[in-house]
């Protein structure tokens, strides 16, 4: 599950988790309460729908990717690692 990163323009309308054809948005909290869209990248198809759809033009799918390449980063790869097994105790 990825957060859109650019919460500074996101309005949190909705309008995304509304078209979306394949149900893979839904709002989450952050730190403070406010709710912002969540992509759940292994049901996501590409279909651009969400971004024509967004009234704030958010290249969604590209922010999609740029938070999946940071995920694969080694430093991360091993920190995710790590809370895995932790959880596995
Ligand atoms: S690009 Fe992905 S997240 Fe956006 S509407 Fe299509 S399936 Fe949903
Ligand atoms: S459509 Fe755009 S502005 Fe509205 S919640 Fe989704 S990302 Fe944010």
């Amino acid at each position: 599950m990825i957060r859109i990163l650019d919460k500074a323009k996101c309005s949190g309308c909705t309008a995304c988790v509304n078209v979306c054809p394949k149900g893979c948005i839904s709002m989450k909290p952050d730190e403070e309460g406010f709710l912002y869209p969540h992509v759940e990248q292994s049901e996501c198809v590409e279909c651009g729908k969400c971004e024509r759809h967004c009234p704030q033009h958010i290249p969604i799918r590209q922010e999609l990717k740029a938070v999946k390449k940071s995920l694969e980063n080694p430093v991360y790869r091993m920190a995710r690692w790590i809370i895995k097994r932790m959880k596995a105790y």
